[in-house]
């Protein structure tokens, strides 16, 4: 056995960090990770970027949690495995006996495998008997989705990443692609470079993509369903729309052509800042492409109008034809690893796995027969929607998993206050996070390389990890500590392995009709909806759309002006998103050595001309205030941005972002605006 132990291995796993899926052998002696090697990733090849390569030395930190906790007073002691289930079940019953199921909540992980997902959306409604399930994609994409499932049915991307090269022009709007995917942007930097691929960028801030591009349009914050429109409208005007394609696959034109009275290039040169001379030649360019796709990401969803400028988006691409073949279509880029499939399988108060709705009487009958139990009939509380009502007594209970939600959601100190008041608390992690910090019981998890399962990427892809590591001793791997709750509650569940959880979503839900470990063995992977013979769609729409009739639809927009403006108290824009080497508040990434030494915090960058009206220098110690909170940072005098517009990475557990930002959201979804935060900047005296 000893030799065994020691002997080297190679096992395939799939990135723990962003939604472009990559995937790769991890080779280990021990609990030492000698490499990672990329070898035959469907996503992938032979890329990886900084952190699927280099950083997974989290997995044996000296902070890893290895026991049970239970708060006492304002102190934490350590517990058995059996005493803190069973308090956690004693609790949760008591809560639901004295005010109902609805008194609890649940939040899923887009970092856990989607077999991890679909136990916690079934924990929640057939043995708590509530739909209060949500995970974070509420925090990024779900307006991208929602554009998507308005517009062409399905959401998700519309190909494969590899797909993306074969396009003639990309357009790529409020994302740091080279950032924050950064392997798929690999993919268009050789396409724009080696193949001449034109490159369009929109953007407020000249990141690496913007410097790149053929074509960059710097459009005032928030407006970017404006121009998106106005070139549709210019389009249409124009008779360059593709009539044939619009003819046959697309409903809705009439209603659509007369919600863009408004959106003149005139009106958009106004709003936007962007010169009607540019957006013509956009619109040309668009037009004169045999093939358009186009990608987008937090730039465009984390606004008060970000299901709406999704669907914008979606428009343009069914006005021009831009759907049904390689290298056109909707790339919405997925942020977590799996926050595609956290949705996927039903961790969302209004669906069941496979966007199946909850109102919907005969897929609710299919999951009761399944699961032999009554299901909640009603939309559940969204995770926004969770905060305000603990903070009215609604709420009593929450239970959460692998997310730092005290960090990562907007106006952290409404929420951490929230947080206060919860009668009852569970948070399971592999660290000590933020969010433990107000926990009655702490839940000591695996991480990705210490479990099997699956994770859906971006792309609608769905590959298994294999387990690197046996789970550090004293922690469990998510799906086992749901399993064992879900029981100690009463319920009588008896998995054994992630693959029959799979396939019992496959038999509940036709988007996975054909999903089994069999058939994912290895490097294989299946990109949804997989049918029962197995047989799976790289190409989302091939023969019709996800809609009754098969055919699209064009959604009507009205425009209005983002919520949090800078006024003359609070006179700066600031942004925030990604650094490349690190990931979301940085639990992981930071502790990996060499990353932190390198990265060790985060700066606010600061234009030229600001830097000069300010006094400000690189490395000047700065306050940024806002109405909602404060932090305190060092300053990064770069033209990146420009004029009175800041720009924050989100990666900091000492100068969160969200202090900064207020409870504002997308008027859709509840995704909160973060990317609307008006802010005024004080220097402070040096250390
Ligand atoms: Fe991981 Fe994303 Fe980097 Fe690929 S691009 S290695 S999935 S973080």
């Amino acid at each position: 056995a000893a030799m065994r132990e020691s002997r080297v291995r190679r096992t395939k796993t799939v990135c723990t960090y962003c939604g472009v899926g990559c995937s790769f052998d991890v080779w280990t002696k021990d609990r030492h990770i000698l490499k990672v090697e990329p070898e035959q990733g469907p996503t992938n090849g032979i890329s990886t970027c900084v952190k699927g390569k280099f950083a997974w030395d989290f997995v044996n930190s000296q902070d890893r949690l290895t026991k049970p906790l239970i708060r006492e007073g304002d102190a934490f002691r350590e517990a058995s495995w059996d005493e803190a289930l069973g308090l956690v079940a004693r609790r949760l019953s008591e809560i639901k006996a004295q005010d109902g199921p609805d008194a609890l909540a649940f939040i899923s992980s887009s970092k856990c495998t989607n077999e991890e997902s679909y136990l916690m959306q079934k924990l929640a409604r057939a043995v708590v008997g509530t739909n209060n399930i949500d995970n974070c994609s509420r925090y990024c994409q779900a307006p991208a989705t929602v554009g998507l499932f308005r517009t062409v049915g399905y959401g998700g991307d519309s190909g494969s990443m590899t797909d993306i090269a074969k396009a003639d022009l990309v357009l790529i709007v409020g994302s740091n692609t080279a950032e924050s995917h950064p392997v798929l942007a690999t993919r268009v930097k050789r396409a724009h470079k080696l193949h001449g691929q034109k490159l369009i960028v929109a953007d407020i801030r000249e990141h690496e993509m913007a410097r790149r591009a053929d074509v960059f349009l710097r459009p005032r914050p928030g407006t970017d369903l404006v121009w998106l429109s106005a070139i549709s409208r210019y389009l249409l005007d124009q008779g360059l729309a593709k009539t044939a394609f619009l003819d046959r696959w697309v409903n809705g034109l009439e209603a659509y052509r007369a919600s863009l009275e408004p959106f003149t290039l005139e009106a958009a040169e106004r709003y936007c800042g962007l010169a009607a001379e540019t957006l013509k030649k956009v619109a040309h360019m668009i037009a004169d492409a045999p093939d358009v796709c186009i990608l987008w990401a937090m730039g465009v969803t984390q606004h008060s109008m970000g299901s709406d400028t999704s669907t914008a988006i979606s428009n343009l691409l069914l006005i021009t034809g831009n759907y049904m073949r390689p290298g056109t279509g909707a790339y919405p880029l997925r942020g977590h690893n799996n926050v595609q499939g956290a949705s996927d399988h039903g961790a969302m108060p209004n669906n069941l796995p496979g966007y199946q709705h909850v109102d919907d009487p005969e897929v609710r009958a299919r999951f009761e027969a399944g699961w032999g139990v009554k299901l909640p009939t009603t939309k559940g509380l969204d995770n926004h929607e969770m905060v305000d009502a603990i903070q009215d007594g609604r709420l009593k209970a929450l239970y959460i998993f692998g997310e730092e939600m005290s960090l990562v959601d907007a106006n952290t100190n409404y929420v951490q206050d929230a947080f206060a008041k919860l009668e009852f608390f569970v948070v399971q992690d592999i660290f000590f996070s933020e969010t433990c910090r107000f926990a009655d019981v702490v839940l000591p998890a695996a991480p990705s390389l210490e479990k099997e399962g699956t994770f859906t990427s971006t792309e609608r892809r769905i590959q298994r990890l294999y387990q690197v590591f046996d789970p550090l001793p004293g922690s469990r791997p998510d799906w086992r500590i749901i399993r064992d709750v879900a029981n100690h509650l009463g319920a009588n569940w008896s998995y054994e392995h992630p693959s029959e959880i799979m396939d019992e979503v496959a038999s509940l839900t036709p988007l996975f009709a054909g999903v089994s470990y069999g058939r994912l063995e290895g490097y294989n992977s299946l990109q949804w909806p997989v049918a029962a013979d197995g047989g799976d769609q790289p190409l989302l729409y091939t023969e019709k759309f996800a809609f009754p009739d098969g055919k699209a639809r064009l959604f009507p927009l009205s425009w209005t002006e983002p919520v949090d403006q800078p006024d003359e108290e609070y006179d700066l824009h600031l942004n925030n998103g990604r650094l490349l080497e690190h990931f979301h508040e940085g639990n992981l990434t930071y502790r990996v050595e060499g990353i932190r030494r390198n990265t060790p915090d985060v700066f606010v960058e600061v234009s030229p001309e600001l830097a000069q009206e300010r006094g400000v220098q690189s490395g000047t110690r700065v306050e940024l205030i806002s109405r909602y909170g404060h932090v305190r940072l060092r300053a990064l005098v770069t033209d990146r941005v420009h004029g009175k517009q800041l720009y924050m990475p989100m990666n900091s557990t000492e100068s969160p972002v969200n202090r900064l930002i207020g409870s504002h959201t997308d008027a859709v979804t509840n995704t909160p605006a973060y990317k609307e935060a008006a802010v005024r900047m004080r220097v402070l005296p040096e250390l």
